[in-house]
């Protein structure tokens, strides 16, 4: 039997030998997840791990019933103790319930960074495990705290090098604005029912707002002229959003104002954006988030107001590839150690130790290759420098230190080689 991985999923691999496989190398992973944990913590945000499941109630109630995710995509499963649980498809859910139970939902900035699990259909851009970096930023109304998570992903992407990225926003409103706009969205669509396709005709009452972000094009037509959730904010809500635009530009962040931007979980109120970048095909959205103030009382907690965002790293990773941003290849490997001979496999094994205590990468070859073969291979791994040790090397404590970029060979005694890969 020959097991091959699941559907919609990927390795993460040293080198992926297919060219189209390149942003699933690991060296990449790791760079952008440091440049993630960085940023997070200048913009005073802490870590938080919840466990990979939850309970599935918490996800129907939370996301909400008719969204895509809770109809179709979750990965729902009982126990031995025939209790539901789902994979965690989103982040924001299982953060709140953590904050909720331990009874920390006065002021709080936390981030996570790990893998959601939806049921997608296959696609470019779509996998059914994939990995988001996020952030809530809980006790806080303010629409300085709105202006201040966008700015972050912002900043992340812009430092990661990408360019070209559209910042789609908009306000939802709260629930009486969205009351009113629903009311007046349902009744500039109900002549055009008939025409609408078949999962806008099955949101027209359930969920009416996200047929504005219907990609059909028969739905796209008829939206075209709709009335804007813009005009239905009250003088509170409006001046919140103005707020929020007004602290974006001053800070040089460009936008575009975009009522159809609704965003597919129930949650959210107020401030909604996204980020989308030119160089991913249709999934182009990197992502994306907003203000759920009415989530935390909703899920049992105190009325908290909150912010947050998700943003996939498969297409940041993706995005960066396609523009030619720097990304750095695999680990740079300082020193590989060629010992020839048994009797110098001891000594060099203990040199080794000494210097990767003095934090050299340094490797050294255990399987007795030819001397020629362990040259190649030193290429190969592209090490900087290489010393051969023989029973020769041993006797007179000297051995030659080979640049394999320039080809030089310098001779050092071998008590001062660690010394010596200190400074080159
Ligand atoms: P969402 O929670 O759907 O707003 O997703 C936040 C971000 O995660 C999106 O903007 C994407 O970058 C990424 N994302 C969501 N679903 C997937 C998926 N199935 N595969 C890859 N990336 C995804």
């Amino acid at each position: 039997m020959e097991y091959r991985i699941a559907k919609g999923v990927f390795d993460i691999l040293p080198h992926d030998p297919d060219t189209k496989g390149r942003w699933r190398s690991s060296a990449y992973w790791h760079y952008v997840e440091k440049q993630i944990h960085e940023i997070a913590r200048e913009f005073g945000f802490s870590e938080i791990r919840t466990p990979l499941f939850e309970s599935t109630e918490l996800f129907t109630r939370s996301i909400g019933a008719t969204s895509d995710i809770v109809t179709k995509e979750m990965y729902t499963f009982f126990d031995k103790a025939n209790r539901s649980l789902t994979l965690r498809p989103e982040g924001t859910a299982p953060v709140m319930r953590s904050l909720i139970e331990k009874k920390l939902c006065t002021q709080q900035k936390v981030y996570y960074l790990y893998s959601m699990f939806r049921y997608e259909r296959q696609q470019a851009g779509r996998y059914r495990q994939h990995h988001q970096f996020g952030i809530e930023a809980v006790g806080n109304a303010s629409p300085y705290q709105d202006a201040e998570g966008i700015i972050l992903l912002y900043t992340l992407l812009t430092r990661l090098g990408l360019k070209n990225l559209t910042l789609h926003l908009n306000s939802i409103g709260d629930s009486i604005d969205r009351n009113a706009y629903r009311t007046a969205l349902q009744n500039f669509l109900k002549p055009y029912f008939k025409c609408l396709s078949v999962e806008s005709q099955a949101r027209f009452e359930t969920n009416p707002l996200r047929i504005l972000d219907s990609k059909d094009s028969r739905d796209i037509e008829i939206t075209q002229n709709a009335p804007f959730i813009l005009e239905f904010l009250r003088d509170e809500t409006k001046s919140h959003f103005e707020t929020v635009c007004a602290l974006l530009k001053n800070e040089g962040v460009y936008f575009n104002v975009n009522p159809k931007l609704v965003r597919g979980l129930d949650y959210y109120n107020r401030t909604v954006f996204e980020i989308t970048s030119e160089h991913l095909g249709a999934q182009n959205a990197l992502g994306g988030g907003g203000r759920y103030d009415g989530l935390i009382k909703d899920l049992g907690g105190p009325d908290t107001p909150a912010f947050g965002f998700g943003a996939g790293l498969e297409r940041i990773i993706q995005a960066m590839l396609a523009q030619g941003a720097y990304l750095p290849e695999e680990g740079i490997l300082q020193l590989y150690m060629i010992p020839l001979g048994e009797k110098a496999f001891a000594p060099s094994f203990h040199l080794l130790n000494q210097l990767r205590n003095q934090h050299i990468v340094a490797q050294m070859d255990f399987s007795e290759k030819k001397l020629k073969s362990a040259m190649k291979f030193a290429n190969q791994i592209k090490a900087q420098y290489v010393v051969v040790i023989g029973e020769e090397e041993l006797k007179t404590g000297k051995i030659s230190l080979k640049n394999m970029k320039t080809g030089e060979n310098k001779e050092v005694s071998i008590d001062q080689l660690v010394e010596t890969m200190k400074h080159v």
